[in-house]
């Protein structure tokens, strides 16, 4: 067994798919172009590294057409434009947990420096 990666892995990953995904053609046919290749292979480089279920609530968020993080900004979580509560404040700075809007289920990251956000 592989040791599981760390919170910040995990959501370097997850921006990083959320980035890749909407470039993948919605029907390449017989021949994908190299580009759309290289492209697949990647994204089944960084699924391959995500655990199982952080992987199926992203692929439950995609399905609704939503990126499955979101920056926050100000304290207010970028897809639902709701305010983070002070209590999960600081497990964004910490990384204790994977960070997660209670409101609409996106994982959250600091956009700008703690510092910033007030
Ligand atoms: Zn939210």
């Amino acid at each position: 067994m592989q040791a599981p990666p760390s919170i910040a892995a995990v959501m370097a990953l997850l921006r990083e798919l959320n980035e890749l995904e909407p470039k993948r053609a919605k029907n390449p046919g017989k021949n994908p172009s190299d580009r759309q290749k290289t492209l697949l292979r990647r994204i089944d480089a960084v699924r391959a590294q995500l655990p199982g279920p952080i992987l199926s609530h992203h692929d439950r968020i995609r399905a609704r057409g939503k990126s499955s993080v979101a920056a926050v900004k100000h304290w207010v979580c970028c897809n639902c434009f709701l305010q983070v509560p002070s209590g999960s404040r600081a497990n964004l700075i910490t990384l204790d947990d994977l960070p997660i809007c209670e409101h609409c289920g996106s994982y959250l990251y600091l956009d700008t420096p703690p510092e910033a956000q007030n």
